[in-house]
């Protein structure tokens, strides 16, 4: 531990190049996904990952509400991303802040680039994440968990959005950022891949890096929303692959 002033600094990284959970610098925290839990939603998902516990849900597509939203040419998509008042240390005030607003947004958009929004004109999709306990990298973890919900609702898409944080922590470019290093930390930012097109749909930034720190986290957070991707592939798989000698889906009912 080292001080400035009476705010007590952790070591972020050690002599053996390990982070305050023991992580290397390329190192996902665990992570585990469920897709399906919700049985009222038409696809759901509860993602944990590290500390964070997210959970979404989507609906639709649906009418629209408020009508005045409507395009005749497609689907809208409205997300609602909200952090439970017990999801922080100290009680977060409930309800939608500018935070929480801007993070909506920017799920948002990059849904928009791959759900197959003119196939359902007129209608509404419509997608709620819930963080129930954070702990940085909430706005990734509920992009995955989403994500795996729109899948799990059937919902056409180009391809599953995978997302990751990466920042720079001790001098070193770090993947998946943890709350101590969000907060003591040089920079976060996290990133959101369409792994097959290669394209990024969500990128930004707080804190300081360089150009050439700025390619090489570009790199370690593709790699990490690649790793990601597996794991959300994987997750759909467990949910949906019928074991052999069971009776098919269409069987059961
Ligand atoms: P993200 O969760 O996507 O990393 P931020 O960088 O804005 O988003 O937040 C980092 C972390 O700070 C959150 O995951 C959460 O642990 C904490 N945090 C965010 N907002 C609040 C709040 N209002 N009160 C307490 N902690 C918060």
């Amino acid at each position: 531990m080292g001080s400035v002033g009476a705010k007590e600094i952790p070591e972020l990284l050690n002599a053996e190049g390990r982070r305050i959970d023991g992580r290397r610098l390329d190192e996902l925290r665990p992570i585990s996904m469920k897709v399906g839990p919700l049985t009222r939603a038409d696809g759901s998902a509860f993602v944990e990952w590290g500390e964070n516990k997210v959970m979404a849900a989507v609906y639709g597509p649906r009418e629209v509400h408020p009508r005045h939203l409507m395009q005749t040419s497609k689907a809208i998509i409205q997300c609602r991303y909200n952090m439970a008042a017990f999801s922080v240390d100290e009680r977060k005030r409930p309800g939608q802040d500018r935070r929480s607003q801007e993070i909506s947004k920017v799920i948002t958009e990059a849904f928009e680039s791959v759900v197959f929004t003119e196939e359902f004109p007129k209608t509404s999709i419509d997608i709620y994440i819930e963080v129930l306990q954070a702990n940085a990298g909430t706005r990734c973890a509920g992009l995955v968990a989403a994500s795996l919900a729109l899948a799990d609702a059937g919902i056409p898409m180009a391809d599953l959005v995978a997302s990751v944080a990466v920042g720079k922590v001790a001098g070193r470019i770090a993947l998946d950022l943890k709350k101590e290093e969000d907060n003591f930390g040089e920079a976060d930012m996290p990133l959101a891949l369409v792994p097959q097109s290669g394209r990024l749909v969500l990128i930004q930034m707080e804190g300081h890096m360089n150009r050439d720190e700025i390619r090489e986290a570009l790199d370690l957070g593709t790699k990490g929303c690649r790793e990601i991707y597996e794991r959300m592939r994987q997750a759909l798989r467990t949910r949906y692959e019928v074991p052999a000698g069971a009776p098919a889906p269409e069987a059961m009912a």
